[in-house]
Order: structure tokens, then C-alpha cells, then sequence
């Protein structure tokens, strides 16, 4: 064989799992490395802010977003949060709950789950922040995914007074079906650090958030409702109706020193002035 033939062949082993990646049909999947995906999950009119920091802004409304994310990772996929109910998408006007707050939805989950190529019954885990009804609308669609749960959230989601809480069962009673590890402080998920439940208890019994460290992005901290907009982060304001006001205070100042620590941004999922700086799926952080 001549030179210039054995470098052709050369160039063509080289070149062959591009050329055949390139003849595939189906779209670039992310099993390469860990993605984070912002999902719309609805919104939330506050008809009276002040709920949030009592005695501040009486009578003022607001309107904050409602947040769900996927997270793929080699080992696995992650749903955290489920959002209002899909259903929602048929009643444009919203739905008025405890008289203070209007639910909306206008882009259903399930749909933007499977536009980016991870239909809902595939995922493996399901991270749910806490079980308040704007973050549990569509676990009926993941009946088959592990739930990740801190023990006393499962125990007053599932105990005898849920309403105690501010839980409603209806919005949830899917859950009993699915397989679940109840947690008793920070879990790994993966195993390798990148996608850690951080125990962030006081705005419910086992309220949990997410920490995600990205290759490009870098570290990003999901709130759940640790705090729902920016102004109660920077005063470490709690709302009237959190299960332990103390506790949430706590727990914000140590979640303040691990952001500094491992130079981590917040995102709050409810946040809607932040939210519109986010870019949301198809497009994903890496
Ligand atoms: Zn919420």
C-alpha cells in the first residue's frame, strides 16, 4: 500500500465514529456529561404578597414563576419538582387557591418532557423539594421513578394530618406507589458529588433542595422554597405560613456559608425577575 492510501485509511478510522454518529437519526442524546434542563412549571399570582413577609407590602400583588428541572446524567435521570397540574393548561383564567394565590399553567410538563427526548415514565428518580401543591402537580405522570424524600416529609405527607402541613393528598396520592428511599440528611444521588439533596428542613417538616455541579456552568444550588424571591433571601425574610419559623432562619444562613463555600449561585425556583435570565429547554446548562 502506497503512502498516500495507508493516510486515507488513516484519516477514515479516525474519522469513522463521527461519520457514523452523523448518520443517526435520533436527536444528540447527553449521556456525555451532566445537563441541567429549566422547565416551565406554571406561575403564581400572589394577590397579597405580604403572606411572604408578614407586615411588608400588605395588599401588594405579585407574580412569581413555578420551576421544574431534568437532570441527566450518565448514570441516570433526575426530575426535580413537578410542577403545577398539567390539566391546568385547560383553564386559561387559573385557579384561585386558599383565596391568595392563582395557579396557571399555559406549557404543560408532559410535552416539553418529551420534546427533548425524555418522555416522563422514562425517568428513573423523582426529587420533590416538598409536597406542597405547586410542586407535586404531575408526579401521576412518573409512576415507575424512585422517590427521593426526607423521612418526615414522607411521614406528614403520608401521616395521619397531612392538611397540618399544607398538604393535599389528592394532588399526590400517586406517590404511594412508587418506589421510594426515604432520606435522613444529604444524598448523593449518582454517587460522584455532581447531583447532591441537600436536607434544608423549616419551610415544611423535610423540605430538601438540589445541588448540581456543572463542567461549564459551574455550581447551582436549586432552592425548592427555602426562599421564593430574591428580596427574602437578602433580608432572610420568612413567610407566615412556613412549618417552623425558627429552623427556616437556620437553615438559610447555613445554606448563605455552603453557596460561599463551594461558589455556588441560588436558584430560586419561584423567582420571576431571575427566571426571565434562565434559559429554559430545549436549550439546557452543561
Ligand atoms: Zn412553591
Amino acid at each position: 500500500m502506497n503512502r498516500i492510501n495507508s493516510l486515507v485509511l488513516l484519516a477514515l478510522a479516525l474519522l469513522a465514529p463521527f461519520l457514523l454518529a452523523g448518520c443517526t437519526s435520533t436527536p444528540p442524546r447527553a449521556e456525555a456529561g451532566l445537563h441541567l434542563y429549566a422547565l416551565d412549571c406554571g406561575s403564581i399570582e400572589v394577590l397579597d404578597v405580604s403572606v411572604f413577609h408578614p407586615g411588608i407590602d400588605k395588599g401588594k400583588p405579585k407574580l412569581l414563576t413555578n420551576s421544574c428541572y431534568l437532570i441527566v446524567h450518565p448514570k441516570g435521570t433526575l426530575l426535580w419538582d413537578a410542577g403545577l397540574p398539567d390539566a391546568l393548561v385547560k383553564t386559561p383564567e387559573g385557579m384561585l387557591v386558599y383565596e391568595i394565590f392563582r395557579f396557571k399553567v399555559s406549557h404543560p410538563l408532559g410535552p416539553q418532557l418529551q420534546q427533548i427526548g425524555y418522555p416522563a415514565e422514562t425517568i428513573q428518580y423523582l426529587g420533590i423539594s416538598h409536597l406542597h401543591g405547586d410542586h407535586v402537580g404531575n408526579v401521576n405522570l412518573l409512576p415507575k421513578a424512585t422517590l427521593l424524600m426526607q423521612k418526615e416529609e414522607y411521614a406528614a405527607g403520608f401521616g395521619a394530618e397531612p392538611g397540618k402541613y399544607g398538604f393535599d393528598p389528592s394532588g399526590y396520592g400517586s406517590l404511594r406507589g412508587n418506589p421510594v428511599q426515604q432520606l435522613q440528611g444529604d444524598h448523593d444521588v449518582f454517587g460522584d458529588g455532581t447531583v447532591v439533596i441537600k436536607r434544608t428542613l423549616g419551610h415544611t417538616p423535610g423540605h430538601q433542595a438540589l445541588f448540581v455541579k456543572l463542567r461549564h456552568s459551574g455550581n447551582i444550588l436549586l432552592s425548592g422554597d427555602l426562599v421564593h424571591f430574591t428580596d427574602n433571601w437578602t433580608h432572610k425574610r420568612v413567610p407566615g405560613f412556613n412549618f417552623d419559623q425558627a429552623q427556616s432562619i437556620k437553615t438559610m444562613n447555613e445554606v448563605a456559608q455552603f453557596l460561599k463555600d463551594n461558589h455556588a449561585q441560588l436558584w430560586i425556583q419561584h423567582d420571576l425577575e431571575q427566571n426571565t435570565s434562565i434559559k429554559h429547554a430545549p436549550a439546557y446548562y452543561d
